[in-house]
């Protein structure tokens, strides 16, 4: 009845309903739904590809209302066009320090941030504070960045996310290959980690031109000293061609799906 809806929320699993609403109803109820702690991060672990050990976690954001769920591709595109996305990525990254701050045993936490929350001036001030807020140390944490969102940025965004690295933040380029970058500018690009996007991964097995892609992304990467993540591995055999080629970790929902807070826990423990 009325009022019991809520009380649901706990038995939240990534596969539940998802809710239908229209953007005007997500735009009308965006703010207050910060407010009322509607956005809830699921963490998807990181595993380091030679040894198994989990070497990190992705935050991923839902939109829990009413006890069902609504998907991120439903409110961040949205979020990035009116500018409230960077409200939600500060809010992540808080909630994420404050689970670092909360965990000890907790592995280091990538974090999405938009395109969008770094055009800002001073955004990484903002940053620094929240994580300092939180006294964890700034290794703790890794900033996920795509492509497209870096080569949109001027040079004082880059000075901006270079002086993040600069205190010890890590930078991720998220979704790399599936945007518009040349590879030329890499070089100059402020960054720690390469994040190969889905569809080579996707690809990689039964196509051996797409196995050829990775392998030469791989091998660029190690000559800049920068690691490598592939991100949606389902299969073995994806896992197992990967490592053959000597990329660093692996994500995907082979190993793990996004983990609710709790689950996450479990798995840290055991
Ligand atoms: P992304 O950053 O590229 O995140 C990876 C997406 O791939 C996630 O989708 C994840 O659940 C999904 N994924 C992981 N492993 C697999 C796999 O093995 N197979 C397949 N098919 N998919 C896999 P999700 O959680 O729906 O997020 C979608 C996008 O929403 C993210 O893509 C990211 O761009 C954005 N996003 C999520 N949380 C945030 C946030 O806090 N801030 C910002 N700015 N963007 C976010
Ligand atoms: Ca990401
Ligand atoms: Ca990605
Ligand atoms: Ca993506």
């Amino acid at each position: 009845g009325k009022g019991t809806a809520d009380t649901t929320i706990h038995k939240f699993s990534p596969e539940m309903d998802t809710l239908r609403i229209s953007n005007n109803d997500i735009v009308a109820n965006m703010a207050k739904a910060l407010d009322d702690q509607e956005f809830i991060l699921l963490y998807q672990p990181k595993i380091n590809l030679s040894t198994g050990e989990l070497v990190g976690a992705e935050a991923l954001v839902r939109w829990m209302r009413h006890g069902k769920m609504i998907p991120p591709d439903k409110f961040i595109p949205l979020f990035e066009r009116n500018g409230f996305i960077k409200h939600l990525d500060y809010y992540v990254l808080d909630k994420a320090c404050a689970f670092v701050a909360t965990h000890p045993d907790a592995p280091k936490i990538s974090v999405n941030l938009s395109g969008v929350t770094i055009m800002q001036s001073g955004f990484d001030r903002r940053i620094l504070n929240i994580i300092d807020q939180h006294g964890i140390a700034h290794s703790q944490i890794d900033l996920e960045i795509t492509e497209t969102a870096f080569v949109e940025q001027f040079e004082e965004s880059l000075g901006r996310i270079q002086n993040l690295r600069s205190k010890g933040i890590t930078i991720s380029m998220d979704d790399f290959g599936a945007g518009i970058s040349s590879l030329s500018r890499l070089k100059n690009m402020p960054i720690d980690i390469l994040k190969i996007d889905r569809a080579f991964i996707v690809d990689s097995i039964g196509n051996p031109r797409g196995g050829h892609i990775i392998k030469c992304v791989v091998q660029m990467a190690q000559k800049l000293n920068m690691e490598t993540v592939a991100e949606g591995i389902e299969t073995r055999a994806q896992e197992e061609f990967l490592h053959n080629l000597c990329c660093d970790v692996g994500q995907g929902y082979y190993f793990n799906r996004p983990l609710p807070e709790n689950e996450f826990i479990k798995l840290l423990n055991q």
